[in-house]
């Protein structure tokens, strides 16, 4: 989490000009608002074991995000943290078993299905692209690493789509050509985890 909350602040602006053509230019401030505050309830509680520190994590997310991200973000990750539960450790299969719940979650939260120009067009390849490398024997830090390749290019393939849920969707056609803020923000979010598991 503090990885994602350093990449946040990193890619805050970044994020927050994604938002203004095609959303009201507050991804990125949004976003550092809520890592902000999860990197200050994690420091302050000092939760024990993955599980715990996504559900605080998630919590503080959808208490301090104002806009559509938080309440998905916070659910993604609340619902992966219940899922881990009170373990001290997991493994990748329990990881990617988390995962599949939340990002899952955030589909019925927000009624969006992959293609509709969400952050769903990033999160759902990399969690297959998680579950194939792990399903093919590559250890959690190389899963993670094809996870945040495949959340990329999940990222550039929004670039020509018509966003059929949140803000960008009033648009209409008018949200083609421009790569959606959350699932840029995505790729941040699953780079992190990667980058913080291989390190
Ligand atoms: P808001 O649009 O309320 O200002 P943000 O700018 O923080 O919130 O987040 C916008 C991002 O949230 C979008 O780029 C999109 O990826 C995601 N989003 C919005 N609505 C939905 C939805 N119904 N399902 C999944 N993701 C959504
Ligand atoms: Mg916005
Ligand atoms: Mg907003």
């Amino acid at each position: 989490m503090n990885a994602a909350a350093d990449a946040v602040d990193r890619e805050a602006d970044r994020l927050t000009e994604l938002d203004s053509p095609i959303g009201d230019a507050d991804h990125g401030t949004n976003l550092r608002r809520g890592f902000t505050a999860v990197r200050q309830g994690l420091r302050d509680d000092q939760p024990s074991g993955p599980g715990p520190v996504l559900l605080l994590s998630g919590r503080l997310l959808v208490s301090k995000v104002g806009g559509a991200s938080g309440p998905l973000y916070g659910t993604l990750l609340r619902r992966a943290g219940k899922a881990l539960g009170d373990e001290s450790a997991a493994d990748g299969r329990q990881v990617a078993a988390a995962l599949r719940i939340g990002v899952e979650a955030v589909g019925q939260l927000g009624g969006a299905v992959e293609g509709d120009k969400t952050m769903l067009d990033a999160l759902f390849p990399a969690l297959t692209a998680l579950e194939e490398a792990l399903e093919s024997g590559e250890d959690l830090a190389d899963a993670l690493a094809a996870a945040g390749r495949a959340a990329a290019e999940g990222a550039t393939a929004t670039v020509p789509l018509r966003a059929r849920r949140g803000r960008a969707s009033y648009l209409g056609e008018r949200s083609v050509g421009h790569e959606d803020p959350g699932a840029a923000s995505s790729v941040l979010l699953v780079t992190a985890l990667a980058e913080a598991v291989g390190a």
